[in-house]
């Protein structure tokens, strides 16, 4: 089968990409670079692969059937979106509509990469695909939770008018190798921190919390997830839930660093908790995590210690 990967050259789609190839696809990789890297897919070989430096917010036509649309184009770490508001609120808008479009007229299935961000700062935990979130528009998150939001929106909108065979992922913190060291999510700055024996800035008290999914079994999951006949949104990330001091704890002995940690202001609506019911994933996809953090932490250090040298 032929899939699209949009996003393929950032962390995630690159991990989906070398999946996508290992299960026998024909995988069309589409990245304007924004926040990715054609480092992310320089090991792939294959004939089946192509690359496509192209603009997702602008409308894209092929001649050949396409299979499958992975549609995971998105600045995603919090200062990339909060650098990039007007990029990120377009993809998840215009590069949305343009992919349910091509979609449509190709009868491909198209599977939305949404974000756990959808349920904001959440008043219940942990939480299920049911709950319906608490989301700042105006905030400075908005810009990447409201996108999101629109994207699921489309989405459904063109699944229920326009017939079109669409999933919808919605994506819970994951990590690991090929996350750039400078994105500002709590996994790289740590690992580089402590690896450099610098302070680790836990912002606000630490008491905030997160689950931390390796990224191995997230790709898995999504690829389930296309694969299924199941059209609503489906949570797929770890539920082993921990604070970020208790995180911060975990990389300074891991690592065995003599860093220090050090606190920062909370960024603006930051949410206070965040863990996914994941029971939904485990009735339909027969899916749950299988990595713990630790051995997940062992090599995503292993790849920032590669990349230090
Ligand atoms: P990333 O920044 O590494 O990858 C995103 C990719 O999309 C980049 O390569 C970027 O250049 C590309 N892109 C952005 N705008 C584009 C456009 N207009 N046209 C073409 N390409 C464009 O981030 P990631 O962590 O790999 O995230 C991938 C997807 O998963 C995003 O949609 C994100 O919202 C979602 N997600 C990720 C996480 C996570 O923990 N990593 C959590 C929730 C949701
Ligand atoms: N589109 C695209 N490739 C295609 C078909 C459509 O990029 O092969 C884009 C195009 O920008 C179009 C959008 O997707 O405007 C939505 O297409 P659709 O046919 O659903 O809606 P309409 O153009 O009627 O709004
Ligand atoms: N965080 C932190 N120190 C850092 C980076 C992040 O304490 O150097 C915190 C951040 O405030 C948030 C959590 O770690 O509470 C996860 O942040 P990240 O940016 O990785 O992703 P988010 O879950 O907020 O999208």
């Amino acid at each position: 089968m032929k899939a699209i990967v949009t996003g393929g050259a950032g962390f995630l789609g690159s991990h989906l990409c070398d999946l996508l190839l290992k299960e026998g696809h024909e995988v069309i990789c589409i990245d304007n670079l924004i926040t990715g890297n054609t480092k992310n897919i320089s090991h792939i070989k294959s004939d089946k692969f192509t690359y496509l430096k192209y603009d997702v917010t602008k409308p894209l036509y092929f001649g050949d059937k396409i299979d499958y649309i992975f549609h995971l184009a998105s600045p995603a770490s919090p200062i990339d979106y909060l650098e990039l508001p007007i990029q990120t609120l377009k993809v998840g808008a215009l590069g949305t509509y343009n992919m349910l479009g091509l979609a449509k007229e190709q009868g491909a299935r198209l599977l939305l990469a949404s974000t756990s961000e959808v349920y904001g700062d959440p008043l219940v935990n942990p939480q299920t695909e049911t709950y319906w979130g608490n989301v700042n528009p105006i905030g400075p998150r908005g810009v990447y939770d409201e996108a999101k939001r629109y994207a699921e929106a489309i989405t459904m909108a063109y699944h229920t008018h326009h017939g079109v065979d669409t999933r919808i992922v919605r994506i819970f913190n994951t990590y690991g190798p090929r996350m750039r060291a400078g994105d500002g999510r709590v996994v790289p700055n740590f690992i580089n921190q402590a690896l450099k024996n610098e302070d680790i800035t836990v912002y606000g008290n630490g008491s905030q919390t997160r689950s931390f999914c390796y990224v191995s079994d997230l790709v898995r999951g999504i690829y389930k997830l296309m694969m299924s006949d199941f059209y609503e949104p489906v949570n797929i990330g770890n539920p082993s839930e921990m604070s970020i001091l208790e995180f911060a704890e975990t990389v300074i002995k891991i690592t065995n660093s003599d860093s220090k940690i050090t606190y920062k202001d909370l960024p603006v609506d930051d949410p206070k908790v965040r863990r996914p019911d994941i029971s939904r994933a485990k009735e339909v996809l027969g899916w749950e995590p299988e990595v713990d953090l630790r051995e997940g932490l062992e090599k995503t250090v292993q790849y920032f210690k590669s990349e230090i040298c």
